[in-house]
């Protein structure tokens, strides 16, 4: 199995898109740490992937706090030894008209977004870089290609990790550490049906007529976390049924 023998750490796992590719991951061998902060929701996750005869663990933790980063990156190599992919996943996607957005929401947006990111990936690319081999992918957002009405803080915050991936793709290129984004677009989970978008009338105006799956975001990022995307850094899949074709 391409996955056999790597420890993954997939955030926001509980939920959505990051189930999937916990999933995913898991059914190509590799031990996952499924990391989120709503533990219940985690453990949904691990029962599905040992059901199916899978590895992983459930971390209860706010990706975006760093001793609980610390605690999670611990426990998950405690069960299965160094981390060497990881998925920057968890976020959150408020809409807010601009002039409402006070500093605080601001704050907690880049926080999640943005911040957590980068700290998921300073506590775990040392030892990628010991192993001279890793993956690191950052779920983006296609409102960095679009922009998006009410979201000025979101797109600001996948703008962010999105120049974030390039740079450390750039800086780690020649360690064998790759840095890519899969940016979503129109993805049916949890998050989309909790927004203020009809997701059936929408779907209606997208070039597939369809919402994309967790399972087709899943495989976007097993590609990239696999040996055959060796040679694939500061990358973009972008995964939204033929909805932007634009660069970034
Ligand atoms: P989701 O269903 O809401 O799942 C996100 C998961 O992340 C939830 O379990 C959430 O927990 C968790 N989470 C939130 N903040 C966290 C934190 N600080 N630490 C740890 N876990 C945290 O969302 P999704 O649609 O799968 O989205 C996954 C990613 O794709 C997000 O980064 C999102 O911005 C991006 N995205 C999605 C779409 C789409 O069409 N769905 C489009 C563009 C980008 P709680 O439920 O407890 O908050």
């Amino acid at each position: 199995m391409p996955l056999s023998g790597k420890t993954a750490v997939v955030t926001g796992a509980g939920s959505g898109i990051g189930r999937a590719i916990a999933e995913r991951f898991a059914k190509e061998g590799a031990a996952v740490g499924v990391w989120d902060l709503n533990g219940d929701a985690a453990e949904e996750t691990v029962k599905l992937i040992t059901d199916a005869g899978g590895k992983a663990l459930a971390v209860t933790a706010d990706c975006s706090v760093e001793a609980e980063i610390k605690a999670a990156a611990d426990k998950t190599r405690a069960a299965f030894g160094p981390i060497s992919i990881l998925v920057n996943n968890a976020g959150i996607a408020p809409f807010t008209p601009y002039l409402d957005i006070d500093e605080e929401l601001w704050d907690r947006v880049i926080r999640i977004n943005l911040k957590g990111p980068h700290l998921c990936t300073r506590e775990v690319l040392p030892e990628m870089l010991e192993a001279g081999w890793g993956r690191v992918i950052n779920i983006t957002s296609s409102s960095t290609q679009s922009g998006s009405f009410a979201q000025g803080h979101y797109v600001s915050s996948k703008g962010g990790l999105l120049g974030m991936t390039k740079a450390l793709a750039l800086e780690f290129a020649a360690s064998g550490v790759t840095f890519n984004m899969v940016p979503p677009g129109f993805i049916d989970t949890p998050m989309l049906r909790a927004s203020p978008v009809d997701v059936e009338a929408y779907s209606q105006t997208l070039p597939m007529k369809r919402p994309g799956t967790g399972q087709e975001m899943a495989a976007a990022c097993a590609y990239l976390a696999s040996d055959d995307a060796g040679y694939v850094t500061g990358q973009t899949i972008s995964v939204n049924g033929g909805r932007y074709m634009g660069s970034a």
